[in-house]
């Protein structure tokens, strides 16, 4: 056992005590000259090219610097996922660079006069605290006893030392897009994927189920979704909320919360009595259309009427357009889709709709992008039975973070006592906050990394600051996408504080573990050695920041055969390896729990100038939206007395309340059975000086979850609130 084991985690959570001068002395950050207009508006004396991470999009970014300082964030023209424009995030992470409350040195927790509180610390000490409890927990309990959570593109280098530790998850699979791309994986053989494969500029008529295109701003989509309308694209959107996407519809259908299946069941029936669909791509390239229609048969307008809340006329009208329309139109597979707990099933039937329509590699429907890709530079791998653990859920595809955190709690199936969490405040992310912090307690060590001291830090044994992403290297980007490309970050200035880049931490961390073999190469000679192999380099990329491939085509060629990965070959209208796993082959409804007497169904989304709880301390993008409220249907607000501008208190229907009060929106834009609120706001540390205290947090509300039995996603939208008004 090295010295700096942590003998006995006197757990307790540290908030406003830092020590002095410890993380947030502020005097030498220029806060004055933080993004103001002035200064976005000066050209800079050099620019950088690199991309953005203000969200996990990646858009390339022009960054102007002057005097040393970075003065302007645009959009690089040569990037394919900017092509020019950044969206208003991308142009703040200036208030990301110069957050005052920035973590600027390694902090180790530490007891002062009986308190628990943190002290400054090098990173020798602060790595020799990690070194020893990372070796401590792995020979008393095993491989596997520190299991990792990520989010940022840094990860792939801590993954490299992780991988050698435990499992790795990332809450962006669970709490987000994980059941939309398991459903699509069974039903095509692959996921839509990141960048989504929609040839959105052609689509001809476009559904959007509770999709916030345009609220959720990814740059790139928000760009095709305004060519789509320019090249007269039809909108129909499905969404209890009158969402920005709507007010570019021609059709909002407000649906009664927790029914989409049933609509999507409603749509198939008609579109296969009606005999809609597109036959010839059906009978080639599907199975199971018998099996589905014994599954829809009974779903007949009258009764999706009954369980929607949607008039036979509109759901008979969307249906018939969208088989008129057919391998032209496309149903919007969204994104998150942790929703009610029958995931997999709900974005099972929005891909059997898809495929009814014929659409696959289509004009206007899902297309299959290619990547220029990068051959990786091999590093050894250490690979223990525990770590390539395979998830509880008979058909993920990934191990899910509730399912890490329950494993914690119940120490099966074998031990876990650590946690590292990089970029990912868990505290704001994961559903059913209580289940965290028991497992939080239960820790024998935690450290965190982050660039903010974010909730979860101040749970932390030992706090590491990493750069923020203008200031380091990370891997190099080649998604798939219609035009492949690579693209570059590389630091704009160096590091700012006694703050590192991941690549660095994750260095540090392997050679605590004596694993001086996974980063054998400095983080340049890595970049150029993987550039070199596609004939470039990283003094070519520096200065270009993205290079690109002539575009691929996208659609299916005359006389070309589809094949899909399937257990059939086939796209799986039955799947077989659902029917295999013991669930339905065919989606089928099932009614979720409606709201009590006096409470309404929480749900929230997202405003385009943040991403969640990321960005919610950013000085920049707090003066384009400054704290969440929640949406009141007006009638039902004006008959509990309110009136917008009121603050309330929420509270849910375990007598969860809200620790802040939020502002009341009154608006005939929700269903009367629902509010809404902006996710990731209501911060309670101390230490995020601007976000402390702005808005209340939706995820405190969310105490009660139904997790999906196919592949883990965590239903939250089950979860009820009532308000009391604030004096
Ligand atoms: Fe940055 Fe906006 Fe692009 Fe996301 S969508 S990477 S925040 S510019």
């Amino acid at each position: 056992m090295g010295k700096n084991h942590v003998k006995r985690r006197d757990f307790i959570k540290i908030s406003s005590a830092f020590l002095a001068g410890s993380a947030v002395a502020s005097s030498d950050l220029p806060l004055s000259f933080l993004g103001t207009k002035d200064a976005q508006a000066q050209e800079g004396d050099r620019v950088v090219k690199t991309f953005c991470e203000m969200c996990f999009w990646k858009c390339g970014v022009d960054a102007h610097v002057k005097d040393g300082k970075v003065v302007k964030l645009v959009g690089q023209k040569e990037n394919p996922l900017s092509n020019g424009k950044l969206c208003p995030r991308g142009a703040g992470g200036l208030g990301l660079l110069y957050d005052p409350d920035r973590l600027k040195h390694p902090l180790i927790r530490e007891r002062v006069n009986g308190k628990m509180m943190f002290r400054k610390a090098s990173w020798e000490e602060a790595m020799a605290v990690v070194g020893d409890n990372v070796k401590y927990l792995a020979q008393e309990y095993g491989p596997g006893a520190l299991v990792s959570f990520t989010h940022g593109f840094g990860a792939s280098f801590l993954k490299r030392v992780c991988a050698s530790c435990g499992i790795i998850t990332a809450p962006s699979y669970a709490q987000c897009r994980g059941a939309r791309d398991d459903g699509f994986k069974l039903t095509y053989g692959h996921s839509v994927g990141s960048p989504e494969m929609l040839d959105i500029p052609n689509t001809k008529y476009h559904v959007l189920i509770g999709y916030h295109l345009g609220e959720n701003m990814h740059n790139t989509v928000v760009q095709d979704f305004t060519q789509g309308i320019a090249n007269g694209m039809r909108v129909v959107v499905v969404d209890p909320r009158f969402s920005t996407a709507a007010g570019k519809a021609e059709k909002w259908l407000p649906i009664k919360a927790g029914t989409d299946l049933a609509l999507f069941l409603g749509w198939i029936h008609v579109i296969i009595k009606e005999e809609l669909y597109n036959k010839k791509f059906v009978e080639e390239y599907t199975v199971g259309l018998d099996e589905l229609w014994e599954g829809v048969k009974d779903a007949t307008p009258a009764v999706t009427y009954a369980r929607t809340g949607i008039p036979v006329e509109d759901i008979v009208t969307v249906a018939r357009e969208l088989g008129r329309y057919g391998e032209n139109a496309l149903v919007n597979p969204g994104r998150r889709s942790s929703w009610y707990g029958d995931d997999t099933q709900r974005m099972r039937a929005v891909a059997i709709l898809n495929a009814l329509l014929g659409n696959y590699k289509t004009p206007g429907g899902m297309v299959r992008y290619g990547r220029y890709r990068v051959p990786s530079v091999k590093f050894p791998k250490f690979r223990h039975p525990r770590v390539n653990y395979r998830p509880a859920y008979p058909l993920a595809s990934k191990v899910a973070t509730n399912e890490v955190i329950a494993h914690t709690l119940s120490g099966k199936p074998w031990p876990v006592h650590g946690w590292m969490v990089y970029g990912c405040n868990l505290i704001s992310t994961a559903a059913n906050q209580k289940q965290t912090y028991e497992a939080l307690q239960k820790l024998k060590f935690m450290f965190a990394i982050d660039v903010l001291p974010a909730e979860i830090c101040s749970y932390a044994d030992v706090v590491l600051p990493e750069c923020t992403y203008l200031e380091r290297y990370d891997d190099l980007f080649f998604p798939s996408y219609r035009t492949p490309f690579v693209s570059i970050r590389q630091p704009v200035i160096p590091p700012m504080f006694d703050s590192k880049p991941a690549h660095e931490i994750g260095k540090l961390l392997a050679e605590q573990m004596g694993r001086y073999d996974l980063f054998e190469m400095d983080i340049e000679t890595y970049l150029d050695t993987r550039l070199k192999k596609i004939g470039s380099s990283l003094s070519e990329i520096k200065v270009k920041g993205t290079i690109t491939k002539p575009e691929q085509n996208l659609y299916k060629q005359p006389g070309e055969k589809l094949k899909f990965r399937t257990p059939s070959g086939k796209i799986e209208l039955a799947s077989s390896r659902m029917k295999k796993a013991g669930f339905d082959a065919v989606p089928r409804y099932t009614a979720h729990p409606q709201a009590p007497k006096g409470f309404f169904r929480l749900l929230f989304g997202r405003t385009p100038s943040h991403t969640f709880a990321r960005t919610t301390n950013n000085r920049l993008l707090m003066e384009l939206y400054s704290e969440n409220d929640i949406w009141i249907n007006e009638q039902i607000g004006k008959d509990l007395g309110l009136k917008s501008g009121d603050y309330v208190r929420l509270s849910n229907q375990e007598g969860k309340k809200s620790t802040f009060k939020v502002k009341v929106r009154l608006t005939q834009r929700v269903r009367p059975e629902v509010v809404w609120m902006v996710h990731g706001w209501g911060h309670t540390d101390p230490n995020l000086r601007a976000g402390y205290g702005k808005g209340a947090s939706d995820t405190e509300m969310l105490t009660h979850t139904v997790i999906d039995p196919v592949m883990g996603s965590v239903g939250t939208q089950h979860n009820f609130v009532t308000f009391t008004k604030e004096a």
